[in-house]
């Protein structure tokens, strides 16, 4: 498999707490107190403790000692989650705005895992320091398209926009420059700033996407607390990618805009340059999975759908994920087989979503 949206963890082990991995995030102690409290008490933790415990061969209340101990060896450990995974190349969207991104990524990554990584470039904390320096609309949008044609010269896979966390995807498709300039005024927080600036940079971004022929990821559905969940079903994009550059771009909605997964996969079918991605929820409503599949692919062209974990933070993420959805997988297989699906028809589509698409969109676009 390769897994199309994942962020990076460790180079080094760090001791793994599974209540760290939370939707809930913030440093605070009541928010940390929270996390503590509500781990043990939500299905996909309890899931992915008995799964670990059978992975690590020990009880399930033993799991954080055995793994301090296999950590011991940490590259051989994150190689050997990543084999049981069927991991075998990752793209790894990392949130930074250095011109360095690749050397962070791809050669520490590289030698660590033992795979081909590939990486996305962002351009909303771009948006988000210049908004803060209090640059104009103007520089604003020619400073995001050169930091995307920098990132697609210097090798990226593909974009990655976190407009949900922003301002939202109801993304205007006729903001002039005037209007972006007046929608930096304001006293809102930084990242709730500069609606109509960010949704003409964000059109700005997908136009350099399509002349590279390189693919962007719209966080789509649910995520982390910090998000606005109403502002982030897939079904608003619908005015940008009526674009000119929405149609050319190669636009991937990740997620399975959970829990927009119709709204998603009628996208995906009734536009031809709109690609579904399956990850996160896999991390956090694992029980609903396979059902989740069949409702994707009774909609979506079986060339445009695609699988990741987004596992972030500790390998055990990608590696959970990554078991979660090839198990959920099979049970949809079962489902649709039984309503006369054919085997071939099948093991081509696995083939096409575990591998196939997300090596033609991110692994075959790069040059060599
Ligand atoms: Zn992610």
């Amino acid at each position: 498999m390769i897994d199309d949206h994942c962020h990076t963890f460790g180079l080094n082990a760090q001791p793994l707490d599974l209540a760290d991995i939370s939707l809930c995030v913030g440093d605070s102690p009541p928010a940390v107190a929270r996390r503590k409290q509500a781990g043990p008490l939500r299905a996909g933790q309890e899931l992915m403790r008995r799964r670990l415990a059978t992975y690590l061969k020990c009880a399930p209340e033993e799991v954080e000692a055995a793994r301090a101990e296999a950590a011991r060896d940490w590259p051989a450990h994150v190689r050997a989650l990543l084999a049981d995974a069927d991991i075998d190349e990752l793209v790894f969207d990392i949130g930074s705005i250095d011109a360095d991104a690749e050397a962070s990524v791809v050669g520490p990554y590289t030698a660590l895992t033992g795979r081909p990584v590939h990486w996305l470039a962002r351009f909303d904390p771009l948006v988000d320091r210049l908004i803060a320096a209090g640059a104009d609309a103007g520089t604003i949008v020619a400073e995001v398209e050169e930091h995307c044609e920098r990132a697609a010269r210097a090798g990226c896979a593909g974009f990655k926009t976190i407009a949900a966390y922003r301002t939202g995807l109801a993304v205007r498709a006729d903001v002039t420059l005037d209007e972006a300039q007046r929608s930096l005024a304001g006293d809102e927080p930084v990242r709730r700033r500069g609606k109509a600036c960010r949704d003409l940079a964000l059109r700005r971004a997908l136009g350099v996407a399509a002349r590279h022929d390189l693919p962007v990821q719209f966080h789509t559905g649910f995520g982390d607390s910090d998000l606005r969940l109403s502002g982030s079903n897939p079904l608003l994009l619908e005015d940008l990618l009526h674009t000119e550059e929405g149609t050319a771009a190669t636009v991937v909605l990740i997620h399975g805009g959970f829990p927009w997964t119709e709204e998603l996969g009628y996208l995906a079918l009734s536009r031809p340059n709109v690609y579904a991605e399956l990850s996160l929820s896999n991390l956090f409503a694992p029980l609903t999975l396979a059902d989740r599949i069949v409702r994707l692919l009774d909609l979506v062209p079986a060339d445009r759908l695609t699988i990741g974990t987004d596992g972030h933070g500790q390998p055990e993420t990608l590696w959970f994920a990554a078991c979660a959805v090839r198990d959920a997988w099979q049970q949809a297989e079962e489902t649709m087989t039984a309503a006369g699906i054919g085997a071939e028809w099948l093991a081509r589509t696995r083939e096409r979503a575990f591998d196939g698409n997300a090596r033609e969109l991110y692994v075959r676009r790069q040059p060599a």
